[in-house]
């Protein structure tokens, strides 16, 4: 399932280029065109889900697909033992920018607390 008018299923399709450091059956995963820290990847679907709140009962699969390929890239990219942040934005107040479902994994650098 793709939405021709998706910028992430562009990518997924190659029809857009991107920094793909890991793919696999299920998902695909580049590098932030606008990095916020030294490593920071987007985790994504090749299925065109929107956001969270679209996540259904036989998209289990994915979750634990995104999940496994996390531990993945934080050994290659060589950050498991300094550490890092998963983020999913979902929404407005989640100030999700691209429709399409992702996880952003960030790190090589020390984050800010999220709660201030
Ligand atoms: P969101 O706010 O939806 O969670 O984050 C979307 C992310 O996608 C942003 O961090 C933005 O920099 C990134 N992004 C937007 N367009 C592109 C693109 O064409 N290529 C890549 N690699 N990243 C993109
Ligand atoms: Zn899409």
């Amino acid at each position: 399932m793709t939405d021709p008018d998706c910028i992430f299923c562009k990518i997924i399709a190659g029809e857009l280029p991107s920094d793909t450091v890991y793919e696999d059956d299920l998902l695909i995963a580049f590098r932030d065109i606008n990095p916020v820290a030294p490593t920071h990847i987007l985790i994504v679907p090749r299925k065109h889900i929107v956001d969270n709140n679209a996540f259904s009962d036989e998209d289990a699969v994915i979750a634990g697909a995104m999940f496994l390929a996390v531990s993945k890239l934080a050994e290659s990219e060589a950050i498991q033992d300094s550490g890092y942040r998963l983020i999913m934005n979902t929404g407005p107040d989640g100030r999700q920018e691209v429709p399409h479902m992702h996880l952003h994994l960030i790190g090589g650098k020390q984050m800010q607390h999220p709660m201030g």
